[in-house]
């Protein structure tokens, strides 16, 4: 439930009303508007009579929450989120792209990756250091020395670094080094991790689940919210479908959706989706086209000696072109 004040409410007024709220055993969440302070309850279990509010001094209006994922959700906040990074903002109208190797292997390769990726327009360099594969045997990353990689390439660079957690002890090191903490879809529901994601002070890339509805992610991005961490980057990168054209289906519709549904950012991954690095520029166009907030591409110098995901990794000078492509698709809307 929503708590309105009126215009004119006094802070003694808010304040009363959030005691109310607390004596109750729930979590009062107030959120001062530009016109008048709104107060959300959290932690009810089941629906709160709006009575016990109606009448108390400056309240406005009781309005019940209709969706799960409260704080997540634009019925508690409507304005778009945007989200502050060191030099620059993704969401509303900013634009970012990130790219850069699926895993990092040295700094010799993730720094001549970065410089290409830069080159052609990427402010986020993505790179894993600790690589969640379907083998065992499988490259498994560098863990923490990738990490120190990536700190160089930011230092060599400027370019803001995202690279994923997929444990307590991972994510401790990646929220240190990092500027942003990937969750990947393996990971999606994963709560201790989206909990202790929460408690981080580094903003959170929360991938879809190979085969989460949309409020299942929903739900997953608000273990993040609800641990006190605002600043969630949702990012589409494929369902499992039918069919072996593709590595996964991209669900497009997801963009439009999570607009409607969600105040936070989406963000495009079409690698993920596409598998094969013919279909990355037309998902990252189609994505582009359908209003995402920025897209999360790999690129590789030497695709065919890459230790994971060379097949769907775009060359440096096709990423190159494909951002010449997609600056015409956000004349105006672009950093
Ligand atoms: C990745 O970004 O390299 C990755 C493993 O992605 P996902 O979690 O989407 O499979
Ligand atoms: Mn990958």
């Amino acid at each position: 439930m929503l708590i309105v004040m009126d215009k004119d409410a006094t802070s003694a007024q808010i304040d009363a009303v959030a005691a109310k709220i607390e004596a109750l055993g729930y979590v009062a969440q107030p959120m001062p508007g530009g016109e008048r302070t709104a107060i959300g309850i959290l932690r009810n279990p089941g629906p709160v009579d709006p009575a016990l509010f109606l009448d108390m001094p400056g309240v406005s209006q009781a309005i019940p929450v209709s969706r799960p994922y409260k704080l997540v959700g634009r019925e508690m906040q409507r304005e778009d989120t945007v989200i502050s990074l060191p030099g620059l903002e993704l969401g509303r109208d900013r634009f970012v792209v990130m790219a850069g190797p699926c895993a990092v292997e040295s700094e010799t390769q993730a720094l001549a990756i970065a410089r290409m990726v830069q080159a052609a327009g990427a402010k986020i360099f993505r790179g894993g250091a600790f690589k969640p594969r379907t083998s065992p045997y499988s490259y498994q990353g560098l863990a923490e020395e990738g990490l120190k990689i990536l700190a160089k390439v930011r230092e060599e660079t400027g370019l803001l670094v995202v690279t994923e957690a997929v444990d307590p002890c991972s994510l401790e090191l990646v929220a240190k080094y990092s500027d942003i903490i990937q969750i990947g879809a393996r990971n999606m529901q994963n709560f201790t991790l989206l909990r202790l994601a929460g408690q981080a002070t580094k903003p959170v890339l929360l991938k879809r689940g190979m085969s989460a509805t949309l409020e299942e992610w929903l739900m997953a991005a608000e273990y993040i919210l609800s641990e006190g961490n605002p600043r969630v980057i949702l990012c589409e990168r494929g369902i499992r479908a039918i069919g072996e054209h593709a590595r996964n289906l991209l669900d497009l519709a997801t963009i439009p959706v999570v607009h409607k549904e969600s105040h936070l950012p989406i963000i495009v991954d079409p690698s993920h989706a596409a598998g094969r690095r013919d279909l990355v520029p037309p998902l990252a166009r189609a994505a582009v086209a359908a209003g995402c907030d920025g897209l999360i591409i790999e690129v590789h110098h030497e695709p065919e000696k890459a230790l994971s995901d060379g097949a769907q990794s775009l060359y440096p000078n096709q990423f190159a072109g494909l951002m010449e492509e997609l600056q015409k698709l956000r004349p105006g809307g672009w950093q």
